[in-house]
């Protein structure tokens, strides 16, 4: 058996940083020796600094380890930051000035011009940014690579296959959030029963600007963003977990609705090519029925991992409408970095 790559979860007490130590409880690649949180928790045992949140009990290895701080040098190899995107960029900089290969969750470097953001079903080229992080930052060893918002990450896998089969000229996108998006304690109780919140700060912008990105060219001054408008209105609604987005595009070249349903259904990239532990089968599962995806039926698609996309349609103003959604701390967070550090070793970034 090939040695576990040794990694180290920054915001480990979080919404992710749950997810990530769930993920990786038996991951044959990646095993998890060093656990860092805010002040609140530091020097504390794991188990005496997070209230587990999620279904199940808190896995039995991580109990003992203490709680560091968000600092180098930790004991690994590897960091996955799921920090507060305010203070990322102080920390994960640190981590890669000293050596430390840090993939995040937080909007803190996203749209760096030198940094992927990356999906690895849809943009794995842009790890040729890192030769340019490399001579711009001198990090030796130490780079960073982010994954995108969680509503983001769902929205351009679905455009993906019609992006390079059709063109995309326009998206409307609007989103209906789930309440563990907002981290824990998140939404007041109070604010959300009975109620929808027309309001996520900052998360129109994330969408319409990561998605360009996203979707962008690689060129020798680093990415050039795909030629489409991208408009997003956000919502905060009364869901655990799952991101739901209702979307309707305009394409550029004309194409009949079986055409885009089978660009949906078919897609498949490297991460299925490659068996990436943390790959779906299928990236984006297309459902007939009139009442699907639903946040509680879908969100567990592919282990979590894959978008479930309905309700596609012509429509009397864009050219097609479907309906998308995704788990937002697993597609939308924690597995899509463990995703993106499974590439990175496939492809040899990591080693
Ligand atoms: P969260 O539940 O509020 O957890 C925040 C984590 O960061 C906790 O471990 C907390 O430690 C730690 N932390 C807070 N302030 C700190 C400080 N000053 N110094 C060091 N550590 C500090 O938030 P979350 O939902 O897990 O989100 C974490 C990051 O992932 C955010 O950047 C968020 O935007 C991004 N993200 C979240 C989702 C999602 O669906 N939730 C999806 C995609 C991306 P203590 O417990 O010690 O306070």
């Amino acid at each position: 058996m090939t040695k576990k790559l040794r990694v180290g979860i920054l915001g480990a007490t979080g919404m992710v940083g749950q997810r990530f130590i769930q993920l990786l409880e038996n991951h044959p690649q990646f095993e998890i020796t060093a656990l860092a949180a805010s002040d609140r928790s530091q020097g504390k045992s794991f188990e005496e600094a997070c209230t587990w949140r999620l279904a199940g009990e808190m896995p039995a290895f991580v109990k003992s380890m203490t709680v560091a701080a968000p600092r180098p040098p930790l004991e690994c190899e590897l960091i996955f930051s799921s920090l507060p995107g305010d203070i990322a960029r102080e920390s994960e900089g640190s981590f890669a000035r000293s050596g430390f290969p840090v993939i995040s969750n937080s909007s803190a470097f996203r749209m760096d011009p030198d940094v992927p953001l990356l999906i690895p079903e849809v943009n794995p080229g842009h790890l040729d940014l890192l030769d340019a992080q490399r001579k711009n930052r001198g990090e030796g060893k130490g780079f960073i690579v982010t994954n995108p918002n969680c509503s983001t990450i769902m929205l351009a896998l679905a455009l993906a296959p019609l992006h390079v089969q059709f063109g995309v000229k326009s998206v409307i996108a609007t989103t209906m959030q789930a309440l563990s998006g907002a981290g824990y304690p998140g939404v007041a109780s109070l604010a959300i029963s009975d109620n929808v919140l027309p309001f996520i700060e900052g998360e129109e912008e994330k969408i319409e600007q990561e998605t360009l990105k996203i979707l962008g060219q690689v060129n020798r001054a680093g990415i050039e963003a795909a030629p489409m408008a991208v408009s997003a209105q956000c919502h905060r609604v009364n869901v655990s977990d799952g991101h739901m987005a209702a979307v309707r595009v305009t394409l550029v070249d004309t194409a009949v609705i079986e055409d885009v349903k089978d660009a949906l259904a078919s897609f498949s990239a490297i991460p299925q090519k490659l068996q990436l532990h943390s790959a779906p089968k299928y990236p984006i599962i297309v459902r007939d029925e009139a009442d699907r995806p639903q946040s509680r039926l879908d969100r567990d698609a592919g282990n979590g991992m894959s978008v479930t996309v309905g309700r596609l349609f012509p429509d009397n103003v864009l050219d097609y409408r479907f309906v998308a959604l995704s788990h937002n701390t697993i597609r939308g967070a924690a597995g899509a970095a463990i995703l993106n550090a499974e590439l990175l070793i496939a492809t040899g970034v990591l080693v």
